[in-house]
């Protein structure tokens, strides 16, 4: 079917391969199949196996390229499976260097597995251009960031690290979870490689574990094609059905979740309880301009502290529309307390040096009625003084 349309809130509706044009059904089918039947003895379809390729998966996979302006997309079955296939590329006697706020679980996997296989990683500042510049060595492969980062929402300049990646001949990966495409598109701004966990803004309802790559060119798309079906960890059909139907949203979404924290961050900014509070859509925070330059807004991810005399356990449990629980990026809105569940696997020492203290929340903020929002943290903020 051909659709004619300009702009990302026409293309997360029709980008990628629109509908079935063998019905017209306006919907891509899910095709629930492992296999194709060959016509005869060495000719097929274009399908023959669906670790392979399946044509719903495919649908998303172009989709998604589109969508961040890439060569070519890949659905994987969790976040971690999408950087798995990217980390993948490389070989031993590699390093990575991954800026200090990454996914714990990006942390744990360069440590703990392809540590084993001798591919090094070494953890840099990357809001330092200047500092990171001189840690290029010539081991180094490379650079892993994501901006804003997870939990002090750090932002990272993506073009200056870009520049600075092309100089050494080396990649530049973005993992671009917090934002989604509609807010951020880093191969535009010169990176190599994009990876989402899915299971947040992508999939949107915290219904669905998943993962993308995209790649800016022909090369790239041929190695991760090729690590894809080698390596195995494919995203189902039904799955990259429900991505296709969350991606639909994906502007009104953004658009909501996004207002939504621009006005909960005001209320944090001005509430006495507050002690610190990090959101890059505002004026005084850490890279506010870079952001600003990069980025459509903000984002809708928060991470505060109250001062002292506020119980954080108190806090906690006297949410009632806001639920404690990881994970991010859907409907509703989430809270966690990084301390003691995302980045428990950090020493406290380090936890306490890069500024997530006991008392730090981090909040997903939702879509709901931003008053109702508002009305449950002034409540739970009330209850927990001491
Ligand atoms: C959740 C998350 C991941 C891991 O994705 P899964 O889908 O949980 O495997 C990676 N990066 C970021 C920034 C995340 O928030």
């Amino acid at each position: 079917m051909s659709v004619s349309y300009k702009r990302i809130e026409s293309a997360v509706i029709h980008g990628g391969i629109y509908g079935d044009s063998v019905t017209g059904a306006v919907n891509v089918p899910i095709y629930q199949t492992a296999t194709y039947q060959q016509p005869e003895l060495g000719k097929n379809t274009g399908w023959e196996y669906s670790r392979t390729g399946n044509p719903t998966r495919a649908a998303l996979e172009s989709l998604i390229a589109e969508l961040e302006n890439g060569a070519a997309g890949f659905a994987f079955a969790s976040g971690m499976a999408a950087i798995t296939a990217a980390l993948s590329l490389f070989g031993s006697g590699d390093k990575i260097i991954i800026s200090s706020n990454v996914y714990g679980g990006t942390f744990r996997v360069l440590d703990k597995i392809f540590r084993n296989f001798k591919i090094g990683y070494s953890i840099e500042d990357t809001t330092d251009t200047a500092l990171l510049e001189k840690n290029i060595t010539s081991d180094v492969k490379a650079i892993l960031i994501e901006t804003p980062a997870n939990p002090l929402l750090t932002v990272t300049d993506i073009s200056a690290i870009s520049a600075i990646a092309k100089k050494h001949g080396i990649l530049l990966i973005v993992d671009n979870t917090f934002m989604t495409p509609y807010l951020q598109r880093p191969i535009e701004l010169g990176a190599d490689i994009v990876i989402h966990s899915a299971t947040k803004y992508i999939g949107g309802h915290s219904d669905v574990v998943a993962g993308l790559v995209v790649v800016n060119n022909k090369e790239l798309a041929e190695k991760i094609a090729f690590i894809q079906n080698a390596a195995g960890g494919v995203l189902a059909p039904f799955d990259s059905f429900l991505l296709i139907r969350g991606l639909k949203t994906l502007a009104v979404r953004m658009d909501r979740h996004t207002e939504n924290a621009a006005d909960i961050a005001v209320f944090l900014q001005n509430n006495n309880a507050v002690k610190k509070i990090y959101y890059p859509g505002l004026p005084d925070a850490q890279g506010y301009e870079i952001n600003k330059k990069q980025a459509g807004n903000g984002g809708a991810m928060i991470s505060f502290e109250l001062k002292e005399n506020y119980n954080i356990r108190k806090f906690f449990g006297s949410l009632k529309l806001i639920a404690l629980a990881e994970s991010l990026g859907g409907v509703e809105s989430l809270v966690c307390h990084p301390a003691s569940m995302t980045h428990a696997s950090i020493p406290y020492e380090t936890r306490q040096k890069i500024g997530i203290t006991d008392g730090l929340i981090r909040l997903s903020v939702g879509i709901e009625n931003v008053s109702d929002l508002i009305a449950d943290l002034e409540n739970a903020i009330a209850e927990s003084e001491e």
